[in-house]
C-alpha cells in the first residue's frame, strides 16, 4: 500500500464541492476541475453552445477550476472557453500553457512564452491568467527549459500577468528533474493515477511533498479509455490497454454502473490531489461527474474492476525526446 500525501492546507467543503489548497500558492481548486480540452473538438466534433453551457452549469455547481491551453483544437479551446467565461471571468481559477502549439510543434523559447501568454490573454479575455504552465515539457529541451523557460514565466508573474507557475507532461522523471532544479508551484501529470496506473502516487507525490509543490491530477478516465464510449484513435496507448478498457465497461454495464462513475470517483479520493481534471463538452457530462463526486462507490466493485485491469496495470507508452521518457512497460 502506498503513503498517501494530504494536499497543503487541506480540504474546505462548500456547497457539496470540496476546494484544496494548490501547493504553497493561494489558490483553491475545486477537486472537480474542468478539462477544456474537449471544448477544441479534441476527442470528437462538440457543439459550442452546449459547450457553454457545460462551463456555465460547472461554474453554477461549484467548479472553479478550469484548465486550457493553445494546443487544444490549435487555440478552439481557448476561444470557445473564453466566450464561455466572458462575465464570469471572477468565478474561476484559470490555468493555460506555452511551449506546445500542435503535435510536433514546440518552443519552449522566452520570447515565444511571452507572446504566448499575451495571445492567450487576448483569446480568454482577461487580462491575467492564474496558472500559467510550460505545456508537455518533454519534448522540449529540458535544459532550455529549466534555464530559460521557468525563469520568463516567473518574470511574466513579476508583471502580473501570471499569478502562479507550473509544468505539465507525461514523463515522471522529467517533471521531477525541473522540479527539483527549479522553484514550480504545480504539477500536473495526467494518465499517472486512476484505475489504469498509480505511479504519481508512488513516485511523483513525495516529492511534490517535500517541495510544497500543488499536485495536478489529468485524465482520470485514461482520455477516453474509462468511459463507455472509449477511447479516441489517436490514443497512444496499444490495444491490450485499449481491449482492457471495454471489457472492464462492459463488466459495468452489467452490473448496472458506469465505468466512468468508479473510475472518477477514484480518483477523487486521492487526498494529496488538488484538482483531479476531467475533459468535458456537455452538461450531461458535468452533472455525471459531479453525481460521481458526490456519491460513493462498493469498495467490492472497485476491487472487481482493477482485477479486470490488472494485466495492463501501470502500462507506460513513450512520449517526449527518448532522454526525457520513463522507461516503458511492453
Ligand atoms: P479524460 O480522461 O478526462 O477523458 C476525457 C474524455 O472523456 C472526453 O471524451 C469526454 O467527453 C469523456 N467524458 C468525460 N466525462 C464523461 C462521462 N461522465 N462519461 C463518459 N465520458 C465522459 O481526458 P482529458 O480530457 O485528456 O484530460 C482532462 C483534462 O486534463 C484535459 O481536458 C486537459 O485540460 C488536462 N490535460 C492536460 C495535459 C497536459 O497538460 N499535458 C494532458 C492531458 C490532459
Amino acid at each position: 500500500m502506498s503513503q498517501r500525501y494530504a494536499a497543503q492546507g487541506g480540504g474546505r467543503v462548500r456547497n457539496g464541492m470540496e476546494y484544496r489548497k494548490l501547493g504553497r500558492t493561494d489558490l483553491e481548486v475545486s477537486v472537480v476541475g474542468f478539462g477544456a480540452s474537449p471544448l477544441g473538438d479534441v476527442f470528437r466534433r462538440t457543439d459550442p453552445l452546449e459547450g457553454q453551457l457545460a462551463v456555465h452549469r460547472a461554474i453554477d455547481e461549484g467548479i472553479n477550476f478550469f484548465d486550457v491551453s493553445p494546443y487544444y483544437g490549435l487555440t478552439l479551446a481557448e476561444e470557445r472557453l473564453g466566450a464561455a467565461l466572458d462575465g464570469r471571468r471572477k468565478e474561476v481559477i484559470l490555468a493555460t500553457k506555452c511551449g506546445r502549439y500542435g503535435l510536433d510543434d514546440f518552443d519552449f523559447s522566452a520570447g515565444r512564452v511571452t507572446q504566448s501568454l499575451d495571445e492567450s490573454l487576448n483569446r480568454l479575455r482577461t487580462d491575467y491568467i492564474d496558472l500559467f504552465q510550460a505545456h508537455d515539457v518533454e519534448f522540449g529541451d529540458v535544459q532550455q527549459v529549466i534555464d530559460e523557460t521557468i525563469p520568463e514565466m516567473r518574470r511574466l508573474q513579476e508583471q502580473g500577468k501570471a499569478r502562479f507557475i507550473g509544468i505539465t507532461g507525461y514523463p515522471l522523471k522529467t517533471l521531477i528533474r525541473i522540479a527539483e532544479a527549479v522553484p514550480v508551484d504545480s504539477i500536473l501529470t495526467y494518465c499517472r493515477y486512476n484505475l489504469m496506473i498509480n505511479d504519481m502516487d508512488t513516485v511523483l507525490m513525495p516529492v511534490a511533498h517535500k517541495h510544497g509543490i500543488g499536485v495536478i491530477n489529468a485524465s482520470g478516465l485514461h482520455m477516453g479509455i474509462l468511459t463507455d464510449q472509449g477511447s479516441p484513435d489517436w490514443h497512444p496507448a496499444p490495444q491490450k490497454v485499449r481491449d482492457a478498457g471495454k471489457q472492464a465497461a462492459a463488466f459495468c454495464r452489467q452490473q448496472g454502473v458506469d465505468l466512468s462513475r468508479i473510475a472518477l470517483r477514484y480518483c477523487f479520493d486521492h487526498p494529496g490531489v488538488a484538482s483531479t481534471l476531467v475533459g468535458m463538452s456537455n452538461r450531461s457530462h458535468v452533472t455525471e461527474n459531479l453525481d460521481a463526486f458526490r456519491s460513493q462507490v462498493s469498495l467490492e466493485l472497485v476491487k472487481r474492476v482493477s482485477a479486470i485491469l490488472a494485466p495492463v496495470f501501470n502500462y507506460v507508452w513513450p512520449s517526449g525526446r527518448q532522454e526525457n521518457q520513463d522507461s516503458s512497460r511492453s
